[in-house]
């Protein structure tokens, strides 16, 4: 048997006549930048996660980026994050200008660890982004707590994360602002690329909107040194489809993650940390020892995994100027050559899933 390790193609054949529908009434409506089709999605997805404000943007990492630039945060500021993210968090920072300062992620639940945020934090640290990493929510009390101690801002990347919950709380309404990602790969995806930032404050959705939109609230009158960074029409209208299916799609994650934890007993096989229901799954990532062995193995079963992310950011060439070498960060080391990904989307069969647990189980 032959298990992909993630595919498109049952959700959109699911509502392959719906999106087909709404491309067409937008192709002929004849507007395609900044229309009635973002703003339906903005409000959509600002209900959607709780909050009062929504504002579409190119991809992920804008909207990290207009988050930090519409805070103020520059040259000569310090933002904390966690050391085992996807490069996009970093790189945000460094493009807005600030540093960014890595911390150890947690080996338990791969989330960062808030007991080592406050040691990274100096006179120049302006904020911490909280990574929601893998679909499962940080619980943001401690690092609230430390934001207010030390007047920081708290910022959400959500990107893996759409729908996830703590305590509650719906991500992207759980620090100042929160940057999501709508690359076609995330829970929430696009067909292309496409980005949204969340808030509950006003005037920041404001100078946001205003910095993706070459710096411009009224036309022609440049008050920010802005971007080019705006959610298409066409990619709002099919994302606005999309949303109204996510909670179903999500829902069918969680059977198959809830398979996983409940049937793979291979000792050689640490399964994820759990701590909620409000986990979305983007991934189902294991540890093991062995991993290159155990993915190799795998392979030769038909079985598809991927390695997210098998360099941490301290140890890539492009922020060779950190200046860091191996043992920086031991624990997002570790978690570099331990964590593997398996397979899980939405149409994965039961036998598929029956395969799979099998197989590792016989590891
Ligand atoms: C995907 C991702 C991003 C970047 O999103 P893009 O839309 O690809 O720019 C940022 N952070 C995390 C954690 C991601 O997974």
């Amino acid at each position: 048997m032959k298990v992909t390790f993630s595919t498109l193609s049952f959700m959109h054949q699911e509502i392959r006549d719906e999106l087909l529908a709404c491309f067409e009434e937008t192709l002929d409506h004849g507007w395609f930048i900044q229309g009635r089709q973002l703003q339906k999605f903005e409000k959509d997805f600002a209900e959607y996660c709780g909050v009062k404000h929504c504002i579409g943007c190119g991809n992920g990492m804008d909207a990290l980026y207009l988050i930090l630039r519409a805070l103020g945060i520059g040259s000569g500021d310090e933002v904390i994050l966690p050391a085992n993210t996807f490069i996009a968090t970093a790189l945000a920072v460094s493009y807005a200008g600030a540093t960014p300062i890595l911390v150890e992620p947690s080996v338990e639940d791969f989330l960062i660890d808030s007991s080592c945020i406050e040691g990274a934090i100096t006179l120049k640290t302006k904020a911490i982004i909280a990574v929601h990493l893998y679909g499962q929510a940080v619980d943001v009390g401690e690092i609230k707590n430390l934001a207010g101690k030390y007047g920081l801002f708290v910022i959400e990347d959500a990107a893996q994360a759409h729908g996830a919950q703590i305590m509650g709380e719906t991500v992207g309404s759980l620090g100042h602002a929160a940057g999501f990602s709508f690359y076609p790969g995330k829970n929430l995806g696009a067909l292309g690329d496409a980005g949204a930032i969340t808030t509950n404050d006003g005037m920041l959705a404001q100078k946001v909107r205003a910095i993706a939109n070459y710096g411009s609230e009224t036309k022609y009158l440049h008050k920010y040194l802005g971007v080019n960074s705006r959610l298409d029409e066409v990619q709002a209208a099919m994302l606005r489809i999309k949303l109204r299916h996510l909670n179903k799609w999500t829902q069918a994650r969680r059977e198959i993650a809830v398979r996983y934890l409940q049937e793979i007993n291979n000792p050689k096989i640490s399964l994820p940390y759990n701590n909620n229901d409000g986990h979305v799954w983007h991934l189902f990532v294991v540890r093991c020892k062995e991993r290159d062995i155990l993915q190799q193995y795998l392979k030769e079963r038909g079985i598809e995994t991927l390695i997210h992310y098998p360099i941490p950011i301290h140890l890539q060439t492009a922020y060779g100027q950190m200046g860091l070498g191996e043992n920086a960060y031991p624990a997002a080391e570790l978690l570099a050559k331990e964590v593997l990904s398996l397979p899980l989307y939405y149409g994965m069969t039961k036998q598929e899933v029956d395969y799979v647990i099998e197989i590792l189980n016989k590891f």
